[in-house]
């Protein structure tokens, strides 16, 4: 691990005045991804700013009916708040669906929004990657790429992305707020948060030069009766997803009245599934109308040379996530 400087910021402003005068800062919230690509040579700052002491760590109603939730608050303490689980259950079964009980009580939320892909390549320092040294090529392209992106990848990057609350957040419509570094702060609609690696994959997001993330808007909640968070993964606990589906429905005298669905594990982004929601908006909560709107939903799909049964489990995936939040309420 190189030498870096460590510091701890009280206030917001105090954290980005830091992140400005250093080279390459970053900001430590709980640490359980930085650290590790930190010890692995992945990534490599000249100081580390802490934020977790930063009053951005409750979970707090708003007056528009929706909640806020801090940067700084643990995965842990989110998920199990008694709001969310109630008024968001589809976000708890999503966060309570990652890593570790240890993970999650240190991981923070604003963290889990800037994980970083688990790409076997990106780790592995001997190898190429594009997203860890800019031009030194893709080694999953034509390597081994069965756990890689089927939409929006490009020739320099095919990965995905890691996290499972994102996944929720996508399909509820999230927004996240941040501060600049001129003290300004500003609303990023989750679908923007992420992006497509392009020909620039060592960018996740769209944050701009040591923003700061101060917390997570949900929207007023919806989808509490019928939801469901299925995630598909190679062992049953501390792995990533190969495939997983958020889906939240809204039924009322057996019309799907309003739809949330997203999946991860195919994309560099949360994949938002626009069409399927607008398909099945309006129509019964069957087999037949969830069969369609897998079909929609895997309509442009691109497998690479190992991961042709995506698209196949894909969607498998979506008819059962949806058939789950169907039958949730009888459960
Ligand atoms: Fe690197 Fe992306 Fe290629 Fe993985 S898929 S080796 S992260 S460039």
């Amino acid at each position: 691990m190189r030498p870096f400087i460590f510091s701890t910021a009280q206030t917001a402003d105090q954290a980005l005045s830091t992140a400005i005068e250093a080279k390459d800062a970053k900001y430590l919230g709980g640490g359980t991804n930085l650290i590790d690509l930190m010890k692995e040579d992945v990534e490599r700052p000249s100081q580390l700013i802490e934020v977790a002491d930063l009053s951005w760590n409750e979970i707090r109603k708003n007056a528009d009916g929706g909640y806020s939730l801090g940067a700084m608050c643990s995965n842990a303490d989110t998920a199990n708040h008694t709001a969310i689980r109630q008024n968001y259950p589809l976000l708890s079964m999503a966060m309570l669906s990652a890593a570790t009980a240890q993970i999650r009580n240190m991981a923070t939320n604003g963290g889990n929004l800037l994980q970083r892909t688990r790409c076997p390549y990106f780790f592995e320092t001997s190898m190429p990657c594009n997203k860890r040294e800019p031009g030194s090529g893709c080694g999953a392209l034509e390597g081994d790429n069965h756990n890689h992106a089927i939409f929006g990848w490009s020739e320099s990057c095919v990965a995905t992305h890691p996290s499972d609350m994102c996944i929720a957040l996508a399909a509820l419509g999230a927004k996240i707020q941040v501060q600049s570094v001129d003290g300004s702060t500003r609303m990023i609609d989750f679908s923007e948060f992420h992006r497509l690696p392009g020909d620039q994959p060592e960018s996740d997001n769209n944050l701009k030069s040591n923003e700061l993330i101060l917390s997570i808007e949900l929207p007023k909640p919806q989808f509490a009766n019928h939801f469901h968070y299925l995630k598909i993964r190679e062992r049953s606990s501390y792995a990533f997803a190969m495939i997983s589906v958020a889906a939240g429905l809204e039924i009322k005298n057996g019309e799907i009245l309003n739809v949330a669905l997203a999946m991860g594990g195919v994309a560099h982004k949360p994949w938002k599934l626009k069409a399927s929601e607008d398909f099945l908006k309006g129509k019964a909560p069957s087999q037949e109308n969830f069969k369609e709107a897998a079909e929609l939903a895997m309509r442009d799909a691109k497998p690479l040379s190992r991961n042709q049964y995506k698209v196949e489990m894909g969607k498998k995936a979506i008819v059962r996530a949806l058939s789950e939040a169907t039958d949730r309420k009888s459960n």
